[in-house]
């Protein structure tokens, strides 16, 4: 185990604990949250190290990378990837201005995302960790997929729009990754990065079996405060903060299923329905949130 002794959103090193949350996915191993005494970023604060958290992503369920459809959480998982497609690509065109231009997906997956906006016309470069996505991503879809590692091979100011999809979370130093981001962000591009809300109404609701926790895989646990803190240590401005609604719901099912309880899918859509109608004028307390982030000026 590694031990987060340096917080990567204002360099502080005191930490308080707050709880401890299994994992619910691969191993049953019990990790420590806790919260930044300096910015109030929230840690798992004893995760793996990084050349042994590739066992942590070994599972049948991690449906994020497969394509099945086996049972009904993973159907509904799947339709709404589907919406959830159209609806990424408009807020990338909507975002940026343009209705073509050139995109990074860092943590491109299986490449679904980098597929559709290059049908839609872009100039699409995916940045993937994991082997086998990026091989499959090249075999299906013909995405140009880089290693993390080959990320220097993009040019200064070259993308129009850089998206993370639920991926900063996962990332060792994410403040490196925003130091990349910056370099390959077009001065008038915007990056895009979407979050599970720590601060949200159903993290709050589950507390150590909240889906999106999913420790040790999350290393980080982002609040509005905390990601807009991470954007500004490195030049980027806010454009926008949006929710993502149907996460709620995929969330509740999945931490239903954590605690153990039959229906989980069905529990899971009635919490979300109310709690969808509680956040009805609270959009900061949604379980997702998505950032639109620009560079700037200097
Ligand atoms: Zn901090």
């Amino acid at each position: 185990m590694a031990e987060v002794r340096t917080c990567p959103v204002c360099g502080g090193s005191d930490f308080s604990d707050l709880f401890t949350a299994p994992d619910h996915l691969v191993t049953g191993e019990s990790f420590r949250i806790a919260k930044c005494c300096g910015c109030g970023l929230v840690v798992t604060a004893d995760p793996p190290e990084e050349n042994d958290i590739g066992r942590y992503y070994v599972s049948d369920d991690y449906i994020s990378h497969s394509d099945k459809k086996q049972n009904l959480t993973e159907l509904f998982y799947h339709l709404a990837r589907k919406f959830m497609l159209g609806r990424k690509f408009r807020l990338a065109r909507r975002a940026t201005g343009k209705s073509i231009g050139t995109i990074v997906d860092i943590g491109s997956g299986t490449g679904y995302f980098a597929s559709f906006m290059q049908q839609k016309g872009w100039n699409v470069t995916g940045v993937e960790i994991n082997d086998r996505a990026r091989e499959f991503s090249a075999a299906k879809f013909g995405i140009r997929t880089l290693n993390p590692s080959a990320v220097n091979d993009l040019g200064d100011a070259s993308a129009d729009c850089v998206t993370l999809w639920h991926v900063l979370e996962h990332l060792y130093e994410p403040e490196k990754w925003m130091g990349e981001i910056r370099r390959i962000l077009a001065d008038d591009g915007r990056c895009i990065i979407a979050l599970p809300n720590i601060e949200s109404s159903d993290a709050q609701w589950f507390g150590e079996n909240w889906a999106a926790l999913d420790v040790p895989r999350h290393l980080w646990h982002f609040s509005p405060d905390t990601l807009l803190h991470l954007a500004e240590e490195h030049g980027f401005a806010c454009e926008a903060i949006r929710p993502l609604p149907l996460d709620l719901f995929y969330i509740a099912a999945l931490s239903y299923r954590n605690r153990g309880r039959q229906l989980a899918l069905l529990r899971g859509i009635v919490t979300g329905l109310f709690l969808a109608v509680v956040n009805l004028f609270r959009s900061n307390k949604a379980s997702s949130l998505i950032y639109v982030i620009s560079k700037q000026k200097t």
